[in-house]
């Protein structure tokens, strides 16, 4: 199967190229949601243990406007933090809900090594090759959580 783009006999299946730590990101299938709800989560605990601490810090000192700037800083965090997780777990809702819809295109699909492209073997939903960055646009609006992207320009090299 040569590339399209190059020529080269250079392409193997993206379920395979995405074994490589360079392109598991870029190839990916859906964004890594779970993970991102825990930093989230553990992020705002920090947050909150930090400002409980000045709280602490105001009381020991009788500082009380301290106190009270400090905690109403903890409750704002903590609500944010819960906003936050809720939207992470939420769309990872919506990623298991898509996965059967995004894996139609992402597993027949072929990564050239030559020109650092992406293409269908059979020419369809899109033909020609198209850079690994709009591949994962593709996948990830099929599976109905394109919303989940980076903003376009971001993030690649
Ligand atoms: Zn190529």
């Amino acid at each position: 199967m040569n590339c399209p783009g190059c020529g080269g006999p250079g392409a193997v299946p993206v379920p395979e190229a995405v074994g490589r730590k360079d392109l598991r990101r870029r190839l990916s299938k859906a964004p890594l949601l779970g993970r991102v709800a825990l930093l989230h989560a553990v992020e705002g605990l920090v947050l909150v243990a930090l400002t409980l601490g000045w709280a602490a810090m105001g009381a020991d000192q009788g500082k009380p406007l301290y106190v009270v700037g400090a905690l109403a800083l903890t409750a704002v965090i903590a609500v944010v933090t819960c906003v936050v997780v809720r939207d992470d777990l939420r769309g990872r809702g919506a990623v298991r809900a898509g996965a059967a819809r995004a894996e139609s295109i992402w597993l027949p699909a072929r990564y050239c090594v030559g020109c650092d492209a992406v293409f269908c073997p059979e020419g369809a939903p899109w033909q020609g090759p198209v850079t690994p960055e709009r591949f994962t646009r593709l996948v990830w609006t099929q599976g109905g959580y394109g919303d989940r992207l980076p903003p376009e320009g971001a993030g690649g090299a």
